[in-house]
């Protein structure tokens, strides 16, 4: 076994990269190292999110605005770090790419995500104002981390708003009625083509809400994907 690490959270957290955990690659389920394809000569996989703004802030001083600004800045990130402190290291990213990783399934084993009415994981620290941002083997030794234990905030919300401020009604069922929410998002005069309403009226993790140029770039990439698939 190669000799433990310190993991260099502190660089990250600046990069806004504030959302960390690494995982041992054995101890990962078989389902999950499949999708990983060759990760012979690494160790460990780690995963980094963003929650709140400070990434979005991050990009906007780092970066010319391109079409995956931060993505970019991302990897960008990643390589610095490996090419600094961990320069004894390799590495390979996995996410941003090509290769379907489960990172909800990553999250969840993270204890990071919740499900939420809209779709979109939520925790009680931060609502559901965080996301993923990459997936990368690494040969590094660190002490693999244990999964934060945050239960859902939803079974505790009596009012629940997010249901009635889909204008889509999309969340009025049992299940989230995807296909409601993307016709509605194709309209052309919808309320949530660079937003969901449901997602910010959820009074969970307020003062982690992204800002309206965040949403817009967020909410910009899916209503592009929904445009470019229903030509
Ligand atoms: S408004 Fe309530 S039910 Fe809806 S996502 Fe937020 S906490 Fe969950
Ligand atoms: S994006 Fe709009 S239509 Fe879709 S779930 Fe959110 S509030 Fe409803």
């Amino acid at each position: 076994m190669s000799k433990q690490q310190t993991f260099p959270a502190a660089l990250f957290d600046q990069a806004g990269l504030n959302r960390q955990h690494v995982f041992d690659l054995a101890s990962l389920p078989a389902a999950i190292r499949e999708q990983l394809d060759d990760t012979n000569g690494f160790r460990q996989l780690i995963l980094l999110g963003h929650g709140g703004t400070q990434l979005w802030e991050c990009v906007q001083a780092a970066t010319q605005p391109g079409e995956h600004p931060i993505d970019d800045y991302t990897v960008e990130t990643i390589h610095t770090v490996f090419a600094g402190q961990l320069a004894a290291n390799r590495c390979r990213i996995v996410y941003p790419g090509e290769a379907p990783v489960g990172l909800q399934q990553l999250g969840m084993l993270a204890g990071w995500h919740q499900p939420s009415p809209f779709m979109v994981g939520i925790d009680s620290a931060w609502g559901s104002w965080f996301a993923y941002r990459a997936v990368v083997l690494a040969d590094t030794g660190f002490l693999p981390f244990v999964p934060v234990h945050r239960s859902s905030p939803c079974p505790d919300c009596i009012d629940q708003p997010c249901r009635a401020a889909c204008p889509a009604a999309a969340l009025a069922g049992e299940h989230f009625a995807l296909d409601k929410c993307i016709a509605y998002r194709r309209q052309p005069d919808s309320a949530c083509q660079y937003t969901c309403l449901a997602r910010v009226s959820c009074p969970v993790g307020r003062e982690h809400r992204y800002s309206e140029a965040q949403l817009r770039h967020t909410y910009g990439i899916s209503l592009r994907m929904i445009r470019q698939h229903y030509r």
